[in-house]
């Protein structure tokens, strides 16, 4: 699983290739030599540009993909002709410039050929040359791809060619990474091109496939734009949601659309619904299908005699048995589980979910976040609890939900596969008891770990934070670590580098990442997520979602290239000390879980002690374990990124660069005030309480400024999910009833 090269170790050599390749200036017009081509199988299509766009008539999913192949590998040609033109400054309106021709027709000069030998005929023609082949191909996975140069007759050939079509894309995309291509964050001034000619096609031997199997943000609301669905693809993220609208253009760039949530059984097997069945003690329902299920021996009728039998009123045994009763309480995503022993109520339950991936509301998604109710009971029934605790009777439904889709996939009821993704969170977080079904489908079925609110001054393997991250520790080992374990399959990190309560807050995270993402790699994941991610404005956050990706493609990546390169690129002049003011805003708020989640809890409720954690005092506290930073060096901290984003806002830098830094130091501006705001709050109520009213004035009318400026910024707190989204930026600090106290005193 591991890629067969490190991201920047090889590609530093290579880019000095291609580097070579580029002239510092283009040739006079009339000595240039004929463009590259690219050669793409067009299919129907007269053009690329038209088969690229014409996504929404492609039928994504079904058993033929060959619709599917031409589109996206069209789509990656153009998306190489865009930046290649870009890159050597010729017009892209010119069809002469790096002109896209079909597999069919014959072109002289150098090629790029995109698609392997399966789907283009020229790739065909030269497989033997380039030493490629399909079944190699399709060995690296549908996201893995090669890139291979090779000499014919004069006629240099690279192949641009993935495992699947969406391997193609990551190829194409990684191809003009070796050129020096970057996309730190959404939207065209955050890309980083470079200028040059490019007469012939480099020398090039690279393949790659991804280590982590999925790639992305959990989300469940339409609100991805146009520029951060490109940013993921051309960053090989993978993994968005089915809320999105316009599922053809994710389709597209091989981004997956999950769905799924704790509303399954209020969809699947609701009490309130009408019973679908001719029930054969019931009549007026005689148009209905025939009943597939045995009545049960607790059928009493139209129980509340509405003339409809409802399903709880057919099979009142189906659902869970909560202190000798049988509960109906399925309300959303909350209340009592279904009898998940009952085969009749099994049965039902899964002919419903897997018919709504076939045409339901489900049709489009690749995989599916099976989770029962939201901290859910369980059945009591004598036949349930015989099967092992929750998460081992959670485990069995996982199990027969993936054999229902298999089997819906061999009848050819269903064209696409669908991953079960489950939990390992709340009621099923304790590891499972006992053995797993011995068929159980480890590839496909995959149990996700949610540490929410863990601690971020401490990596997540760091043994010396015993305060909050030491169970989240001991849980993830009974599933991915204990040798002893029953669960032997891939884990799914749900990471929350924006969990709600942060609000967007500009935190950086690049050193914890560095050791954690080969930390859970290495632990057995090889899928990752984060919740709530923002979709644009992302000043100093690119790092982290571009860091993000690249990590995930690469757990074992050399991180300080990483780091240099996207300081270097991005920043250009400015880079050295931008370095040292992302460096100590990592610092300034990485102990945020305890700023969001305890101390602003503490004041809003007013608690006699504000700080009972080891991880934060007020002044400065050294303890053996869970050191963290203290307020006032946050404070600190903060006052150091201050100075440094001041002085890298006044450096002479080109106007790209100088709107990557503004657009840093508005995100900054929000930390900034965030701490000051809770350092003036804490300080005047600690003076308040201490009966010194001058000092308490004189704290809050140094507060008032901060959250005046927060509540001024509307912008910061805005494209995350609802849940981190917030109306201002003072609202987003949770600390307003503290606030309001305090004014009430001495606003006057
Ligand atoms: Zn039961
Ligand atoms: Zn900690």
């Amino acid at each position: 699983m591991t890629p067969t090269r490190t991201y920047l170790g090889v590609g530093w050599r290579l880019c000095a290739v291609a580097a070579a390749l580029f002239m510092a200036a283009r040739a006079p017009a009339e000595h240039r030599p004929p463009s590259i081509g690219i050669v793409v199988n067009m299919g129907r299509y007269d053009s690329a540009a038209e088969a690229a766009g014409d996504e929404a008539n492609v039928r994504w999913g079904d058993i033929d993909a060959t619709d599917d192949t031409i589109c996206t590998q069209c789509f990656a040609a153009c998306e190489l002709r865009h930046y290649l033109c870009q890159m050597t400054g010729l017009d892209e309106d010119q069809d002469a410039n790096f002109p896209i021709v079909d597999d069919e027709e014959l072109l002289e000069g150098d090629l790029i050929l995109i698609g392997g030998p399966d789907g283009n005929a020229v790739t065909r023609r030269h497989a033997a040359d380039l030493g490629l082949t399909q079944a190699g191909l399709a060995a690296l996975g549908p996201e893995g791809f090669r890139i291979k140069t090779t000499d014919a007759g004069g006629q240099r050939i690279l192949v641009i060619a993935g495992g699947g079509r969406v391997g193609t894309l990551y190829g194409v995309y990684a191809f003009l990474e070796q050129l020096g291509v970057r996309w730190f964050a959404p939207g065209q001034i955050h890309e980083y091109v470079p200028r040059g000619a490019l007469p012939r096609v480099p020398d090039m031997d690279i393949t790659e496939r991804p280590a982590f199997v999925t790639r992305g943000f959990w989300a469940w609301e339409d609100r991805g734009n146009d520029a951060f669905i490109d940013w993921m693809a051309r960053n090989r993220m993978n993994l968005w949601c089915d809320a999105q609208s316009n599922h053809p253009a994710l389709k597209k760039r091989g981004i997956q659309l999950t769905c799924g949530g704790h509303r399954h059984q209020s969809r699947f097997i609701n009490p309130r619904d009408p019973y679908p069945y001719n029930h054969p003690r019931f009549v007026g329902d005689e148009d209905k299908p025939d009943d597939p299920y045995p009545v049960g021996d607790q059928y009493a009728g139209d129980v509340n005699e509405d003339g409809v039998l409802s399903c709880s009123e057919a099979h009142p045994e189906w659902y869970g048995l909560r202190g000798g009763k049988r509960s109906f309480n399925i309300r959303g995503g909350f209340g009592d589980n279904f009898c998940t022993s009952n085969e009749s109520a099994v049965t039902e339950f899964m002919k419903n979910f897997v018919q709504d991936f076939i045409d339901g509301e489900w049709r489009d998604a690749d995989s599916v976040n099976f989770w029962m109710l939201d901290g859910g009971k369980w059945c009591e029934c004598d036949n349930c609890t015989t099967l092992g605790i929750p998460t081992d009777r959670n485990l069995l439904l996982v199990h027969r939900l993936r054999q229902e889709i298999k089997k819906a996939r061999l009848r050819g009821r269903l064209g696409r596969d669908v991953r079960v993704i489950f939990l390992a969170y709340a009621d099923v977080l304790a590891p499972p008891t006992r053995p797993l079904p011995p068929d159980f489908d480890y590839e496909n079925c995959i149990a996700t770990y949610f540490p929410i609110a863990r601690c971020y001054v401490h990596t997540f393997a760091d043994p010396s934070c015993t305060e909050i991250n030491e169970r989240y520790r001991s849980h993830h080992h009974g599933w991915a670590v204990d040798p002893n374990r029953h669960y032997r399959g891939q884990i799914f990190i749900g990471e929350y580098y924006n969990v709600s309560r942060y609000k967007c807050l500009p935190i950086v995270y690049a050193k914890v990442m560095a050791k954690d993402i080969p930390y859970y790699y290495d632990t057995g994941a090889r899928h990752m997520h984060y919740m709530h991610v923002t979709t644009g404005n992302w000043g100093t956050k690119a790092l982290t979602n571009y860091q993000m990706a690249r990590m995930l493609w690469d757990p074992k990546l050399d991180i300080e290239a990483l780091w240099d390169d996207y300081f270097s690129r991005r920043y250009g002049a400015a880079a050295r000390v931008m370095r040292h003011f992302y460096d100590t805003l990592e610092k300034a708020l990485c102990n945020v879980t305890v700023l969001k989640y305890r101390l602003a809890r503490r004041l809003e409720g007013n608690s006699a002690e504000l700080f009972t954690d080891r991880h934060m005092k007020y002044e400065q506290y050294r303890p053996d374990t869970d050191d963290g930073p203290d307020l006032v060096e946050m404070v600190r901290y903060v006052a150091r990124c201050r100075k440094l984003i001041d002085r890298a806002e006044g450096m002479e830098v080109p106007q790209r660069i100088k709107a990557r830094i503004a657009e840093d130091e508005r995100g900054f501006a929000y930390g900034e005030g965030t701490i000051h705001l809770f350092d003036r709050v804490v300080q005047a109520t600690l003076a308040d309480r201490a009966g010194n009213a001058d000092e308490a004035r004189r704290q809050f009318l140094l507060a008032r400024p901060y959250a005046d400026a927060l509540k001024a910024d509307t912008t910061s707190t805005t494209m995350s999910s609802s849940h981190a989204n917030e109306s201002n930026a003072f609202v987003a600090s949770q600390i307003t009833n503290a606030y309001a106290r305090l004014e009430k005193r001495y606003g006057g």
